[in-house]
């Protein structure tokens, strides 16, 4: 009997569970561009592009294999509008009576598929480093989920960086000899970057005329959209910007949105890439001699601790984390984000790189979009929907435990023990937005302040009964209570009127 084979687009991996599990003789493999996956939040063109992009290339290498492929394209006529709704059509079509898919990344599809009329088998997905089960026993009976302690426990579970049972170096972290900011260099290594050829070409013009709409610039584009190309920009990165990877990794200049960052993320999402295979390569290199282990450490932390513990996060979490709202943040999301005009020069410069490449890197995503967002009081489900939208490597498992969690501590400190909140001094150290910016940094009121500095204190001023006993915290209250009562109501008062103008829709 025919089973059906689904086969999503962010599972392009040859030795996915559901593919392991099918047998090529019978089943019937089904893979959709359905209407309702581009469009059920405003996902970035590059995104939809990346994804329809590599799901047909993956398509034919599925074939090539020996799999039958059935294959519906989003302009095919007959293409239903959802995922429920093409494999219904398959299974009428093949009088398939079973579907088996590897786990999907986002419970809004996950309850989708159990409510159809046709029995659906999930299998794990196995490509994580740490099993879904795995995760849900390191964090039994623990109070609070700490990411250094999961990945220390990983380092010692892969041996990834170990001598013995000891962490390579002496030490697990090495941060105190990264997170420099950075100088522009003409001469920094850039990315590798792809032009597309006619099979993607075809799909951008198919793009274009399908999501006109949606936030963001579909040309230029660039990203790797096969194995093969997946692999190239992997052994770039590794030879040309591991080395600076751990300097450079919280710096961020106006001119040069990439730095030393991988650009991986969205190859690793997709699974062109294995988590594990990429940690193993960059730990070759500083074993070879050729990147020190302050940017090795850094880079693999990002990957065996990061990625697998924010996916342990949303699957321990279930679907009602994407509700949480710890803070009870009701402010909509401001039109800047969508890119109306802003005289903040980190913001316009975030989010307009944002608009033109689907890529902002891991601290403008944290200490400049998501800090402001939580300072001004933005509902985290607003927040998580921009997010969701406008990365070229946004998935609901990576995506949410980054925002609602660690970016906007609406899950009450599951995942972080204090917010991530600044004033403009942070933006200014790590960065050289500030010296363009029509507000001044340097300035603590009136109408020229930095809202940053504005709206930090009344952040915390306004949570204080929540968060002034919290012990990574007591020293900002102590500063801001030494401060003159008079300073103190001029900061919030000049907070409050930047805040009424912000929520009105006038811009900022
Ligand atoms: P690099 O800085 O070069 O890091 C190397 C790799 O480490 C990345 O490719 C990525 O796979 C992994 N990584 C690094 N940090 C994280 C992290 N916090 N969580 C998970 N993996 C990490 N990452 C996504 O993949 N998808 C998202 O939708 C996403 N949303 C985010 C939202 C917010 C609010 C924040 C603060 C972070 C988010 N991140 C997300 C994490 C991080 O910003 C991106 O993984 C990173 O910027 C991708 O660029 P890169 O490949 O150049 O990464």
């Amino acid at each position: 009997m025919t089973r059906l084979i689904l086969v999503l687009g962010d599972q392009l991996t040859e030795t996915l569970s559901a593919l392991r599990a099918a047998d090529p003789a019978q089943d019937l493999v089904v893979m959709a561009e359905v209407a309702e996956e581009g469009t059920y939040v405003p996902h970035h063109p590059q995104k939809i592009a990346l994804i329809l992009s590599a799901m047909r290339k993956f398509a034919r290498r599925l074939e090539a294999l020996g799999f039958d492929v059935a294959y519906s394209r989003l302009d095919d006529a007959d293409t239903g509008p959802s995922i429920g709704a093409e494999l219904l059509r398959r299974a009428g079509e093949n009088g398939a009576r079973e579907i088996l898919v590897t786990q999907p990344g986002d419970w809004r599809l996950i309850a989708s598929l159990e409510a159809l009329p046709l029995p659906v088998r999930f299998l794990p997905d196995d490509r994580f480093i740490c099993p879904a089960d795995a995760f849900a026993r390191w964090a039994e009976g623990r109070k609070q989920l700490r990411m250094e302690w999961f990945y220390r426990d990983m380092r010692r579970k892969t041996g990834l960086l170990m001598e013995g049972d000891q962490p390579a170096g002496g030490r697990w972290n090495f941060d105190t000899e990264n997170r420099k900011p950075a100088a522009p260099d003409l001469l920094r290594p850039r990315p590798l970057r792809f032009e597309p050829d006619g099979e993607v070409r075809a799909v951008l013009d198919l793009v274009e005329a399908r999501f006109p709409r949606h936030f963001g610039r579909l040309r230029p584009f660039q990203w790797p959209t096969d194995r093969k190309e997946a692999l190239q920009a992997l052994e770039h990165f590794l030879r040309e910007s591991l080395p600076r990877f751990g300097d450079e990794q919280d710096a961020m200049l106006a001119d040069d949105p990439f730095l030393s960052h991988a650009l991986l993320s969205s190859s690793l999402n997709l699974g062109l890439l294995g988590p594990m295979e990429v940690c193993q390569r960059a730990e070759a290199e500083w074993r070879a001699g050729r990147a020190p282990l302050n940017a090795v450490e850094g880079f693999i932390r990002q990957i065996l601790g990061w990625r697998e513990y924010v996916r342990g996060i949303w699957a321990l979490s279930g679907p009602d984390y994407m509700a949480s709202n710890g803070l009870a943040h009701r402010a909509p999301l401001p039109a800047l984000y969508w890119g109306a005009p802003t005289r903040l020069a980190c913001l316009a410069a975030a989010v307009g790189q944002t608009r033109d490449l689907a890529y902002a890197h891991h601290i403008q995503r944290l200490m400049v979009t998501g800090n402001f967002a939580l300072l001004a009081g933005v509902d985290p489900a607003e927040v998580h929907e921009w997010y969701l939208s406008v990365y070229i490597d946004a998935l609901e498992w990576v995506e949410a435990p980054n925002t609602i969690g660690m970016s906007q501590f609406a899950d009450d400190g599951l995942m972080g023990s204090k917010p991530y909140v600044s004033s403009g001094a942070y933006i200014d150290r790590m960065s050289d937005y500030c010296r363009g910016c029509a507000y001044s940094v340097k300035t603590r009121t009136g109408p020229d302040a930095c809202p940053f500095n504005l709206l930090y204190w009344h952040f915390l001023a306004r949570h204080r009964e929540r968060f002034e006993r919290n012990p990574r915290m007591v020293q900002m209250y102590r500063t801001w209570d030494r401060m003159e009562p008079g300073h103190r109501d001029t900061v919030l008062a000049d907070a409050e009127r930047f805040l009424a103008r912000l929520h009105a829709g006038e811009p900022v």
